[in-house]
């Protein structure tokens, strides 16, 4: 089967500066890797014609088919659709479906309409136009020469729409994709150059067309097994049969057998026993509760955070003793386990999760360094308190913090 190529053009000066970051080329990325199309190149470039054009060539001579997001807004920064007419050697036209589309979006909105409104449903006359039912730029599907091109707006989530209605299954019917598989193992408490040693003979034994990525993710790590192949069931059963293998060589370091996040593992869990529980996060600013309730039906487990950042805080709401506070400071483990014991009585759940931590940059002392943090997870009967000693920014910090507070609730339960 022919290996089918994709490049994706994503065009605008905000990428360039860094403004805005490019999560659409790693969307559009995503869909088409399901569907088993390779993508080959992704190009970032402004809103230059020279640059437009030179992309356009140089990725068509390359690949099958060019995606383009960028460009296509009312305002004169927006050059993607005339310079697209340069390329393809066309001209601009009225197009009827997209003019009455920017009208009654103007209409039912009671907005005047500018000219430059107007002017977004002038597409070139080559094209295929592609309805955006979530905005006024259209979408254009180009042929030329055997490759495929096609133009949609910038904006995330019409680019999206238009992707979903319209172009995935126009690229399903022009090419005969390869079915792919892949599958998740998520391990924790190993690094991935230890697990990488376990599995060398593993490794070394899989078929050119099975391949193992490692994808660490905070204290986490992805085991990703993707097989391509002809037919979807004999894929399926291939890999399944070595999913399981991978999985009984780590059996004792295995999080989950299923591409979700710690929050969907830790529901999971509770959901099955009938469980609740809290959390009493400091330094974490209630990252955990937002994480725990990212998770559809949470409310079936999660009945609430305090989150208790300064000290009267711990004291007047968790019932932290003045006297430990004192005694051995906020973060400690004395006050990690007094905050999980009054999150348990509080808000009367069968768990609790408590953070408390120096994130930094500012805030160490020679003791207790900047990245100092004491995450504990328990019950009534048990509660088991861990120190960490992280070393990157605030935001990683705090999100490390999180991870490892819900990872230790995962293990006491599981005990
Ligand atoms: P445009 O089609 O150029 O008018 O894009 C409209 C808006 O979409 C821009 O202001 C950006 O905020 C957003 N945008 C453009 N390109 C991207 C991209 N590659 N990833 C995410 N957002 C984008
Ligand atoms: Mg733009």
């Amino acid at each position: 089967m022919e290996k089918i190529t994709t490049s994706i053009i994503t065009i605008g000066d905000e990428l360039l500066i860094g403004q805005t970051i490019d999560t659409n080329s790693a969307w559009i990325a995503q869909q088409l890797n399901a569907m088993g199309i390779w993508v080959h190149r992704r190009v970032a470039i402004g809103d230059i014609k020279e640059d437009i054009l030179e992309a356009l060539e140089k990725e068509a001579a390359v690949s099958n088919i060019v995606l383009i997001t960028g460009g296509l807004g009312p305002t004169a920064d927006d050059i993607t659709k005339p310079t697209l007419c340069t390329y393809f050697n066309t001209r601009l036209v009225q197009n009827e479906a997209a003019l009455a589309n920017v009208l009654h979006i103007f209409e039912s909105r009671g907005l005047p309409i500018l000219q430059r409104n107007l002017d977004q449903a002038m597409v070139p006359e080559s094209c295929t136009v592609i309805d955006n039912k979530r905005g006024t730029a259209p979408g254009m599907w180009f042929e030329k020469n055997g490759k495929i091109y096609v133009s949609m707006p910038g904006v995330p989530h019409e680019m999206q729409g238009m992707m979903e209605s319209y172009v995935l299954p126009q690229l399903t019917q022009h090419f005969q994709t390869p079915a792919v598989i892949h599958q998740t193992l998520i391990t924790s408490g190993m690094g991935e150059s230890f697990v990488a040693e376990r599995l060398v003979n593993f490794e070394a034994k899989l078929p050119p067309h099975v391949k193992l990525a490692y994808l660490p993710s905070y204290s986490l790590l992805k085991l990703r097994l993707t097989a391509f192949g002809q037919d979807k069931v004999s894929v399926a059963a291939e890999v399944s049969v070595l999913f399981h293998e991978m999985k009984a060589l780590l059996s004792d370091i295995v999080v989950t057998d299923q591409d979700i996040t710690i929050g969907e593992v830790l529901g999971q869990l509770l959901k099955e026993r009938n469980k609740t529980v809290a959390t009493a996060e400091s330094c974490t600013g209630g990252l955990i509760a937002s994480w725990i309730t990212a998770v559809p039906g949470s409310s079936a487990y999660f009945k609430g955070s305090v989150v208790a950042y300064a000290y009267q805080t711990k004291e007047e709401v968790l019932g932290v003793k003045k006297s430990t506070l004192a005694a051995e400071g906020a973060v400690s483990e004395a006050v990690v386990r007094e905050m999980v014991a009054g999150a348990l009585q509080l808000l009367d759940t069968d768990y609790a999760i408590a953070v408390s931590g120096i994130m930094g940059p500012d805030g160490g002392t020679p003791e207790k360094p900047v990245g100092t943090v004491w995450v504990a997870a328990g019950s009534k009967d048990k509660v088991n308190a861990v120190k960490f000693q992280l070393r990157y920014d605030r935001e990683r910090n705090t999100q490390m913090t999180a991870v490892y507070a819900m990872n230790e609730l995962r293990k006491l339960i599981l005990e």
